[in-house]
């Protein structure tokens, strides 16, 4: 039988993860469909009631690819509870009746290249380490692209000539990798965008204001998981920092993880699970640097993130930068989530005047 493998999404990361499946696996590679409501009812309906959102989201993701002919699914986790995701969710997926073979990257909480391999290897045995690390090594160079370009675009979205004009660049930068899979047409593909960006800047910048995202990193980049709240503030134009994405998890958080300690420990002495640290250091780091508020995401039942809030909140008052705190459950309620999102914008914007006519 035809092998078709699926994954769960995780944002625009589909594009590094479907080309290094297909160079690696030789198998057909199913890319699932956007989370949507429907994807989030389907999670919800087979998951624990207790169990956090990327649960939901992630199985509801394999219940889609799955009805559309998917045979082989692939899970990975680690960080947090998402480390023993993996095995409860094929354990509900074939009590539901589902065949499929699974690999399954978690390897007691934490991720394992070698059982990635081995996985892959099963499906492709021609596959040797040289191969698969090779295409491991662009797919992390494809996400390093990924990530720099989405962060430029998020620190100069206020200098954008017309409007949409940065999104649609990088559209095309994410469609044309597919075609140029390699190191060097990567990094010549990058600068192209970079260069093209950079014609469409207006000499000066809107006077819109800055937010800080931190919170969960599922919500954080698996933008439909949290109501694209991100791509809400750009279509405004305002200047949108946020520090975590793939490139800080897989490579640079490990390094800095006693920067972040030491900046949080006046709020918060020990270390907190997940990335609460990093996100309390970065609060502190925005608010001296006058940015005009940050949102905190995050869903519900996320115990390292529940543990960030008070601290947050304390940080809120001592730096005096107001903090929005948003929790998502499964009930789908983005009227509710716009609403406050336009009301913290109109607040923050109120407040910049006055500081400003006060002097
Ligand atoms: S960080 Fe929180 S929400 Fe995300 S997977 Fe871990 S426990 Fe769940």
């Amino acid at each position: 039988m035809k092998k078709v493998i699926s994954f769960p999404n995780l944002g625009d990361y589909y594009v590094p993860i479907k080309n290094f499946l297909i160079k690696t696996s030789k198998c057909e590679v199913m890319v699932p469909l956007k989370s949507t409501k429907h994807t989030l009812e389907l999670g919800n309906k087979y998951s624990p009631d207790f169990v956090c959102l990327p649960f939901k989201y992630t199985l509801g993701n394999f219940i889609e690819s799955l009805d559309n002919g998917a045979n082989v699914l692939v899970q990975a986790g680690g960080g947090c509870r998402y480390g023993y995701y993996a095995e409860v969710q094929e354990k509900i997926l074939r009590d539901l009746g589902y065949k499929f073979d699974y690999i399954n990257l978690t390897n007691k909480g934490g991720f394992s290249l070698f059982k990635f391999y081995k996985g892959i290897k099963k499906l492709n045995p021609k596959l040797n380490i040289f191969k698969f690390s090779y295409w491991l090594l662009v797919a992390v160079v494809n996400i390093i692209y990924m990530d720099k370009l989405d962060k430029y675009i998020r620190k100069n979205i206020s200098y954008e000539k017309s409007k949409g004009i940065f999104m649609k660049i990088k559209e095309k930068f994410l469609k044309n990798v597919d075609n140029n899979y390699s190191i060097f047409k990567l990094r010549k593909l990058y600068k192209q965008s970079i260069t093209e960006i950079k014609n469409n800047l207006k000499n000066s910048k809107d006077e819109t204001l800055k937010i800080g995202i931190v919170g969960e990193l599922f919500s954080l980049m698996e933008h439909s998981s949290s109501y694209n709240i991100e791509e809400f503030l750009l279509s405004k134009n305002i200047e949108v920092r946020r520090y975590t994405d793939l490139t800080c998890l897989l490579i640079t958080k490990r390094f800095q993880m006693k920067k972040f300690h030491k900046k949080s420990r006046k709020f918060a002495k020990y270390l907190q699970g997940a990335d609460a640290t990093p996100n309390i250091s970065h609060s502190i780091d925005m608010a001296n640097e006058h940015f005009d508020g940050i949102i905190h995401m995050k869903p519900m039942s996320c115990s390292p993130e529940i543990n960030a809030v008070p601290i947050l909140q304390k940080v809120s008052e001592e730096y005096d930068i107001p903090i929005l705190f948003l929790t998502f459950d499964s009930q789908y309620a983005k009227g509710a989530i716009d609403t406050r999102i336009e009301a913290f914008i109109d607040m923050l914007q109120m407040r910049k005047e006055n500081l400003i006519n006060e002097g």
